[in-house]
């Protein structure tokens, strides 16, 4: 693999074994130096576009080295279709030798500077996007506790929206708002809520969400625990957005008395 290629990948904490990307001797510290590590490649939403790109990089690509193991790279992406750009910093940690033939190389910071035009690409989670990257951002911080908090309030922000959009009351019999775990309970048993696959563990998931914004997780437990509680949250948010895809196809071909 190339360091582009890997670049180019969602961030891994793992070091991994990249192609030799510095010719000739160990670069001076702190000055810029060409490398050869061929495009990065984001995807990003682009709103001139209307729709989520893959942002390229030119292939002359330079590296500054700020340390003897680490290097920072800025580069300019650019929308395939449109040339809109967005400035993307990389900062890399590489382990030994720098100029070696495989040398390992880890992620340490990736940040994209956003435009008016260039979005996360998240953009078809709407209102929830702004929440989602602020999840990721906290979690590439190590921020692990900050990111959960913002995950767990999509999560609950989700199931009131869901409750309402289907007429499923959550309030107890004096009115008041039921709490949380009753509200989910209740949604689940009116509508397809959670995953297929996460079925069995959907109370425990808000359980887990809830345990490190009671302080119960180290915050090197919550930032273990991230991607896994990350990709269970996506994937609530991705079966609403299937579920009202299906509503307006139903609803098109005349099956809207049907249940959803
Ligand atoms: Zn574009």
């Amino acid at each position: 693999m190339r360091l582009g290629d890997y670049l180019s990948k969602e961030h891994s904490a793992q070091y991994e074994q990249v192609e030799k990307f510095v010719e000739g001797r160990t670069p001076p510290l702190g000055q810029p130096r060409k490398i050869n590590i061929g495009q990065i490649a984001c995807n990003f939403y682009c709103k001139k576009c209307d729709d989520v790109r893959t942002f390229l990089s030119s292939n002359n690509i330079q590296m500054i080295p700020i340390t003897t193991s680490l290097i920072s790279i800025d580069v300019r992406l650019a929308c395939p279709v449109c040339k809109e750009s967005v400035a993307v910093w990389f900062l890399v940690d590489v382990d030994g030798d720098i100029t070696s033939l495989a040398p390992m190389v880890r992620l340490l910071k990736r940040n994209v500077k956003y435009t008016d035009n260039v979005v996360p690409p998240k953009g078809k989670y709407g209102k929830y996007s702004e929440s989602l990257v602020k999840a990721e951002i906290a979690f590439r911080e190590g921020l692990g506790a900050g990111a959960i908090v913002y995950l767990r309030k999509i999560f609950e922000s989700i199931m009131y929206e869901v409750a309402e959009k289907n007429g499923i009351d959550i309030n107890d019999r004096n009115g008041r708002k039921l709490n949380f775990k009753t509200a989910l309970e209740r949604v689940c048993n009116e509508i397809d809520f959670i995953p297929q696959e996460f079925l069995a563990d959907g109370y425990r998931l808000f359980g887990e969400l809830s345990n490190v914004v009671h302080g119960e997780f180290e915050e090197e437990e919550a930032l273990t625990k991230y991607p896994a509680l990350s990709r269970l949250v996506l994937g609530v948010l991705d079966k609403q957005i299937d579920r009202e895809e299906m509503n307006v196809a139903k609803s098109v071909l005349g099956w809207n008395r049907e249940r959803n």
